[in-house]
């Protein structure tokens, strides 16, 4: 079963005016897609095929670059439009918020070591805050589309918030001011579905 473009469970105007909607758009139908449409040519005919995204990231072996390419690609963005959802956005609330406290100190803490961690990562990435057994969480940032579910990236645990500093995510609407993509995305995080992300993973 080849893996397809996830929809988007909002329009692409829903996120403006922090993430304009034609940047939205060419990121979901043009630089996902492109992810999953090669990540499909990638495994076909190959023992990954069949495999859980999920599977393919923890069992991959790192020089295989279509496939740590395309399906990091892949499991990266959707985890984005994920955390994304304008729709019922709640807040910052029950074990995540105490773990949050554990680690940084206050929620605001976290937001600027997790804008750091975005600031700093030279040319392309991510930055995240993952999740380990037990419930404590860690902010980390890996190039390009690793990700910490892939071996030997230096993070580890499971993501449960990410964001894309690629310049294709925010370069139309705000050039090369990264800091200012990073802080306007602060507003956009949908902790429902942070919480619900943490909860499964610890
Ligand atoms: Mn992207």
């Amino acid at each position: 079963m080849a893996f397809t473009l996830p929809q988007l469970g909002f329009d692409y105007n829903a996120l403006e005016p922090q993430i304009d909607a034609r940047t939205m758009e060419i990121h979901h139908t043009k630089h996902h897609n492109a992810y999953v449409t090669n990540l499909n040519k990638a495994i076909e005919g190959t023992a990954l095929e069949g495999k859980t995204i999920e599977e393919l990231m923890a069992g991959l072996d790192m020089g295989n670059m279509p496939v740590r390419n395309n399906g990091g690609g892949h499991y990266n963005h959707s985890l984005f439009w994920e955390i994304l959802n304008p729709t019922n956005k709640g807040y910052l609330t029950g074990p995540l918020r105490t773990a949050i406290e554990t680690s940084f100190g206050s929620k605001e803490q976290f937001e600027k070591d997790f804008a750091a961690a975005a600031t700093t990562r030279f040319g392309s990435g991510w930055a995240w805050l993952c999740a380990h057994k037990g419930g404590k969480v860690e902010i980390c940032s890996t190039p390009n589309q690793d990700n910490p579910l892939m071996p030997g990236t230096g993070c580890g645990g499971t993501p449960i918030l990410g964001i894309d500093v690629w310049e294709h995510a925010y370069y139309l609407n705000y050039q090369n001011r990264r800091p200012d993509y990073i802080q306007a995305f602060m507003d956009l995080i949908n902790w429902n579905v942070v919480e619900a992300r943490y909860n499964a993973a610890i």
